[in-house]
């Protein structure tokens, strides 16, 4: 018999549990060690040894090792051994960087990995979904992946979207009746739910019957082929780049080479001496320094409670010029609290804060009881059309579920009604709420099998679908003025920026249809609720600190426009002459007519998520790069649209989390701010480190160049080229790419998107910098030379120790966009340390005996010392004065 053919009762006793009580964790425990982890099988992981080996495939490289190999064979051992050993350590630290980033971005996906709700020992827990077992008793709903293959076992409004599995689009109604049928496909078992299929609209639980490869997912082979590795933009064009500093850096040291070649040098001398020269300034190595840097960029922003799902995000969020958040939950608490209720036409108080029971309804200063007109069967109404639950966690009182859901149980527990009165009525019908409808309905039946339906919702929703109102003295027909009274009392509410919430009913006739086209109307408006959700702390700061970054904040929300007015109003984020649209008004606009006025909107309101996607469409056509928050499923295409879609950790959905690129850990605005500087730091750190490294390069070249065009000998060997792009190029390249932001970043405007890596004067300052440091370096070899004609050595070790402390003090002027004076050198530890450890193995090179005749080096006197630093000086404090 398969899963489908059984009742529920005949799967829990298969699988030894209750869907009452769930697994224990003990069970589940063994039944993880026993079955594994639920998860696809993955492509198995490039070994170890092809990641270091593919460190050597560079051609220039390839060459290298040839020709040191022919050096060996000619007798050359020294030279041969130091050279080998240099490209070895280099592959090493390529390996270990490659490393760290795969490292990095495995934890990141590990990170943002699905999680499920799984009910062990009686008790609901959210646990990574790779950590469900069969038997496992699981709740889903709209917006959720299913984690594993399940029985379902209850179901509300189920339905679910299997085209990853069936190629099917349309949803499929789930229920939980067995079916007696045999040989069903996939779609046709509808008590059902698969792995990784997606729930599109309401609720339900099942019992995990499969997990892993157990799964229908896991026997469809084609999933399991592996996804290529993405490269971001900049990355891409860094590769293009590569590509022609490759063809430049060949060019010139065929120059130097064939310079060499016409001044007398011998051929195999100039040749070994060229293609270090050209190892050294390709930079091979910038792909990867790049991707560590983001990786590690990325790192932090996981401090600061951001985790980047693609790491082109890091580099996009750098140039965002409009954030347009959700309101709830992201710029406000999310912790809604009843404050007052409009009921029979008079305005109740409901004291207390936050979730914590302690407090009273009050009317004129005077407390009520259950006895006040309709205020019992109002707070039972808002009590039973709900789904969140009340839990206690340290002695204090926390909502599992919706806030605005958790207001009214707490309202109703400050008037005394007890959770025991659910007993008393069975919920027949639900249809569930999205952000869409606006509204929420069950149809629950009592004791004595009356039923009656209850809807929740937006007060201009429910209002047009009412007909009837309820006063003190029972239910009367809706008259004009009472609409205009319930408006203005809607009105009143929002204006103290209350959300507000209308509740209604209808009582049905026992044979009354249940279909959901025809069960929400004809209503009898029983009451207002209106909640206060205070705006989050911070983020009023984090708005200011947006709008001097050029970025501008826009609130999006489902909330009445008022309600809206005023938390905007109360966070800064409206100016004076800023301007409100609501839903209505998008309605009725087209695309182009919202973009004439899409840069005076700072608030929208009432809108649904269809809004979303109409709206950074505006935005984009206007030229903005817009960040785009969203929670529910139907905010994904919008998500999807943005050039960062931002999706919430807390409240988010598993589809809104896969479309987005960033996920906010704490669904907190500020975080969006936090992220935005971190992107910025990260592209600007991207630009220090390409300054260095290519200005180095020039540096390298162009002295070799310069020395050859004047018939000078060779002013550096091939082992000492090979040591300087190790030593230099390695570690403080790397403590660049961690380097503090400068203090104005978030004063600077956001980045143009089109901007090439050169730009704002970068390609200048690697140029002038590189010419000055190759010109320094020929200098101090030409007077080292004069001064002792007959000791090469000598001037080759000043030439040597010149450039690299150059280039060691060259780093910190490359921290700043302005200048070299303009920020304390020490700030960066990691760049001290680094300059100092190269400093120390520069003079290792130096002054140890035995290293001297492999490096070619002597050691140097307090007057050299002076001489090298002088001129090693010079290219920073020449350049200390300008800012280009
Ligand atoms: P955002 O998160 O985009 O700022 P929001 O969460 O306030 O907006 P929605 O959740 O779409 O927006 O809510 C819109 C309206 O729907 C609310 O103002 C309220 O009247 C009503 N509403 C909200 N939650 C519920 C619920 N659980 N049941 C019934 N109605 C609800």
């Amino acid at each position: 018999m398969k899963w489908y053919q059984m009742d529920v009762d005949t799967v829990e006793q298969k699988l030894h549990v209750t869907t009452k009580h769930g697994l224990s964790d003990k069970q589940a425990g063994q039944r993880q060690k026993q079955y594994g982890p639920n998860q696809l099988a993955s492509e198995k992981n490039v070994s170890k040894w092809l990641i270091f080996l593919k460190q050597f495939q560079d051609f220039m490289v390839l060459i290298l090792l040839a020709a040191t190999l022919i050096a060996g064979m000619l007798g050359e051992y020294v030279d041969a051994i130091a050279i080998m050993i240099i490209v070895l350590v280099n592959g090493f630290l390529g390996y270990f960087q490659e490393q760290k980033a795969e490292k990095s971005l495995a934890k990141l996906k590990e990170m943002s990995a699905p999680i499920a709700a799984v009910l062990r020992d009686g008790k609901w827990e959210k646990v990574p979904s790779r950590d469900v077992v069969v038997g496992d008793v699981v709740r889903i709903k709209s917006g959720d992946r299913i984690p594993a293959d399940i029985r379902i076992t209850q179901s509300s409004s189920l339905e679910t979207e299997e085209s990853a599995l069936t190629g099917e689009s349309l949803p499929v109604m789930k229920h939980a009746a067995s079916i007696a049928r045999d040989k069903l496909d996939a779609q046709d078992q509808v008590n059902m739910g698969f792995m990784s299929t997606l729930v599109t609209r309401g609720s339900g639980r099942g019992i995990v019957v499969g997990t892993g490869m157990n799964t229908v997912m896991g026997q469809i082979a084609s999933l399991m082929v592996k996804t290529k590795k993405t490269t971001t933009p900049l990355e891409h064009k860094l590769a293009e780049l590569g590509k022609i500093l490759i063809a430049v850096a060949l060019l010139l040291t065929a120059l130097v080479v064939l310079a060499g070649v016409y001044q007398g040098h011998p051929v195999y001398n100039m040749f070994l001496a060229g293609v270090s020269l050209a190892v050294a300034a390709i930079p091979e190595g910038l792909p990867a320094i790049v991707t560590v840097a983001l990786s590690l960029g990325v790192q932090r922003m996981i401090r600061k409670k951001a985790i980047v799902r693609k790491l082109s995000a890091v580099e996009t969020l750098g140039c965002a010029s409009i954030i347009c958040s959700d309101k709830t939950g992201t710029m406000t608490e999310n912790q809604m609290t009843v404050k007052e209720v409009f009921l029979n036409g008079k305005w109740l108080n409901v004291t207390g804060d936050g979730y914590d029971l302690e407090g009273n309804v009050i009317l004129n200063n005077d407390m009520v009881d259950r006895n006040f007109p309709n205020l019992e069967s109002m707070f039972l109404y808002g009590m039973l059309c709900n789904h969140a639950s009340l839990m206690m966690k340290k002695g204090k009182y926390y909502v599992d579920g919706d806030p605005t859901d958790g207001a009214l149980l707490v309202a109703a527990r400050k008037l005394g009604l007890s959770h025991q009165l659910y007993d008393n009525y069975r919920v027949v019908k639900e249809l569930p709420f999205d952000s869409d409808r606006k509204r929420m309905s069950i149809v629950v039946e009592d004791d004595n099998k009356m039923r009656f339906l209850i809807t929740k919702g937006a007060p201009e929703v429910l209002l047009p679908r009412s007909n009837y109102v309820m006063r003190e003295q029972g239910r009367k027909l809706m008259r004009t003025e009472d609409k205009q009274e319930m408006n203005l009392a809607v009105d009143k509410m929002a204006d103290k920026a209350l959300r507000t919430l209308a509740i209604a009913m209808r009582p049905l006739a026992k044979e009354e249809s249940l279909h959901s086209a025809v069960l929400e109307k004809d209503l009898t408006l029983v009451g207002l609720y209106g909640m206060m959700d205070p705006p989050r702390k911070g983020v009023k700061t984090a708005i200011e600190e947006c709008r001097d970054a050029g970025i501008k904040p826009v609130m999006i929300t489902g909330d009445h426009e008022k309600t809206a007015r005023a938390i905007a109003s109360e966070l800064s984020l409206l100016p004076e002459d800023g301007v409100v649209l609501n839903g209505y008004q998008l309605n009725t606009m087209s695309v182009s007519e919202l973009q004439n006025i899409i840069d005076r909107v700072y608030v929208f309101a009432r809108v649904t998520p269809e809004h979303k996607l109409k709206i950074v469409k505006a935005l984009q056509e206007e030229g903005h790069v817009v960040a785009m928050t969203g929670d529910g499923v139907n905010d994904a295409p919008a998500i999807k649209a943005s050039d960062i879609g931002i999706s919430m950790g807390e409240s988010g959905t598993d589809v809104t989390k896969e479309a987005s690129s960033l996920i906010l850990m704490d669904d907190n605005f500020a975080t969006i701010k936090s992220a935005i500087i971190e992107g910025r730091n990260i592209y600007e750190n991207i630009r220090k480190f390409i300054r260095y490294l290519l200005a180095s390069n020039v540096g390298e070249i162009l002295v070799m160049l310069f020395a050859m065009l004047l018939a000078m000998p060779l002013p550096l060997v091939p082992v000492q080229i090979l040591w300087v792009n190790l030593v230099t190029d390695g570690l403080p390249a790397m403590a660049l790419g961690l380097d503090q932001s400068e203090n104005d970043v978030m004063k600077r405007g956001p980045r143009n998107p089109k901007e090439g890596i050169f730009a704002r004067g970068l390609g200048f300052k690697i140029v002038s910098r590189g010419i000055v440091i190759g010109l320094v370096t020929l200098i101090a070899f030409m007077l080292a030379y004069q001064g002792n004609p007959d000791n090469l050595i000598y001037s080759q070790t000043v030439a040597f120790t010149t450039l690299v402390m150059a280039q060691l003090i060259h780093v910190f002027d490359c921290r700043s966009e302005h200048s070299f004076f303009a920020r304390n050198p020490f700030e960066n530890k990691y760049l001290v340390l680094a300059v100092l450890s190269s400093v120390l193995l520069l003079l290792v090179v130096i002054y140890w005996s035995s290293l001297q005749p492999i490096f070619h080096t002597t050691a140097l006197n307090l007057k050299d010392w002076v001489m090298v630093l002088a001129f090693s000086c010079l290219p920073s404090v020449l350049f200390g004065f300008t800012k280009k």
